[in-house]
């Protein structure tokens, strides 16, 4: 399904503030800038010293921009480094600013590195008062001026200070965000990309609706503080703001929506618009979201870990799935990053043991090292705690084991629905179709499907096993939501 939205009237908005990457010291209105002037000879920390100001004042109102309209800026800035400034005329040494202000669509990117500043604009500071020289702790005046670019929408305006010889000075930037009124029909839309728009919760709980949209316009969408991009739920005027922190035109931006549940059962609409942060109006088409509530659940696990985990943290990613990874300690030494991309991602990291044994063979102090190791590996590489959910290699336990397992503050979890795909490590059909058929065979309201890493079938018959279990109005649960 596809929804075009279109927003209306745009402001201006300008801020300022003052980057240092290695040192980011920003504040609200005063905002201190260390200005490395970039002379290998000199030692950077007495650079430093040199070369240092404070923003004291400038334009902090919302201002109107029409295409096309010029606009005058001015800042105060004083001079809090050792060396005094010769902003005079013909000074060797004076300060510039420099403007990416973009005049074209997607010119307005700025990649951290001063050789790809695009659509450079110089400025000369100088004072308005007249001073050409600017000693310790005096101020100067600088006014300038700026122009809109051609397409309405929200612009980050760069500036970065250089010395007379024009090399951009890395890291120091004052950075504008602008938003240019005029005709934002070309700068604002969106295509919805969501693969599902109904999804299926259990009553009263915390949860996330993931919701996809491609930029199809022709400004970027941003994070960041003064015009991020977000969408706003109708009822609650809740907004929540976009998960990148720049979509560029034609890209895909992320929202996850925190929700509560409702208490009954039963199918709700969430209605969500697309808007860009200090649009004084706009006209968009709402989003429909559907959620049903549900007592049926399905608990995905994906045991072991042999073979490749990230294209099934892909997959389920993809289709907005949580799932449960029962780890071995082995594998989580040996792929400690997946470990932390499944925490990372909102999955659930559990214990399968550290090397897989039958646990019907083991002594007690054997059950528990087991356990615990795997335990403290994962615990040592994600920061979270598996506890207190095991499962049984082969699900093989007796009297023995579970006492043990249980005296130690464990939980074992069995399974509902045993797909046997690990007779299918390739992608077949034949392997497609039995993971997916026992994975769908009679589940009961709370079912656990039993998968692993090692059975690319299991992979393969993924979305079609999500879809059904969606269709059957079956709300996706880790294993701390049995
Ligand atoms: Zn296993």
């Amino acid at each position: 399904m596809k929804n075009k939205i279109l927003l209306a009237v745009l402001a201006i908005g300008l801020m300022s503030t003052l980057f240092y990457t290695q040192t980011n010291l920003s504040q609200n209105l005063k905002t201190q800038v260390l200005i490395d002037i970039s002379e290998k000879t000199n030692p950077r920390s007495e650079t430093l010293q040199s070369y240092n100001y404070e923003i004291i004042s400038q334009e902090k109102n919302t201002i109107k921009l029409d295409e096309n309209e010029e606009k005058n800026l001015t800042i105060i800035l004083q001079n809090t480094g050792k060396n005094s400034w010769d902003i005079s005329e013909n000074s060797k040494n004076s300060l510039y600013l420099k403007s990416i202000f973009p005049n074209e669509t997607n010119s307005n990117i700025y990649d951290k590195e001063e050789e790809n500043w695009q659509s450079p604009i110089l400025y000369k500071i100088s004072d308005k008062n007249g001073k050409t020289e600017i000693k310790t702790n005096e101020t100067l005046t600088f006014e300038f001026k700026i122009s809109s670019p051609k397409n309405a929408g929200y612009y980050k305006e760069k500036f970065g200070l250089l010395l007379e010889n024009k090399k951009l000075l890395r890291t120091k930037t004052l950075d504008f965000d602008i938003l240019v009124k005029g005709n934002y029909e070309d700068s604002y839309s969106y295509e919805y990309s969501n693969p599902i728009m109904k999804d299926n919760y259990l009553p009263n709980k915390e949860k996330q609706i993931q919701i996809k949209l491609i930029n199809t316009g022709k400004t970027p969408w941003y994070k960041s503080e003064n015009n991020y991009a977000y969408l706003q739920e109708t009822n609650t005027k809740t907004e929540t703001i976009l998960s990148e922190p720049q979509v560029l035109p034609g890209k895909e931006g992320t929202f996850l929506v925190n929700i509560k549940t409702p208490s009954e059962t039963g199918s709700y609409e969430k209605q969500f618009v697309f808007g860009i942060k200090d649009l004084k109006t706009f006209d968009s088409t709402p989003i429909n979201f559907e959620m049903n509530i549900t007592n049926k659940k399905v608990a995905l696990t994906f045991d072991d870990g042999y073979g490749e985990i990230d294209p099934f943290i892909d997959t389920l990613n993809e289709h907005n799935v949580k799932a449960t990874f029962f780890m071995l300690g082995a594998v989580a030494q040996n792929q400690p990053e997946q470990m932390r991309r499944i925490v990372a991602d909102g999955h659930r990291l559990a214990d399968h043991s550290y090397n897989h044994p039958d646990f019907r063979t083991l002594s007690r102090e054997e059950i528990v090292w087991q356990i615990e190791e795997t335990r403290k590996i994962m615990k040592d590489i994600t920061g979270v705690d598996p506890a207190p959910y095991f499962r049984y290699p082969y699900g093989a336990s007796n009297q023995f084991s579970n006492s043990v397992v249980e005296e130690n503050g464990w939980k074992w979890i069995h399974w509902t629905n045993g797909t046997g795909d690990y007779q299918h490590h390739e992608n077949s059909a034949a392997g497609r179709h039995q993971t997916y058929f026992y994975a769908t065979l009679n589940p009961p309201e709370s079912s656990i499907v039993l998968m692993h890493i090692i059975s690319k079938s299991t992979l393969g018959a993924l979305p079609d096993l999500i879809k059904w279990y969606r269709e059957n109005d079956y709300a996706f649960v880790t294993v701390d939501e049995l």
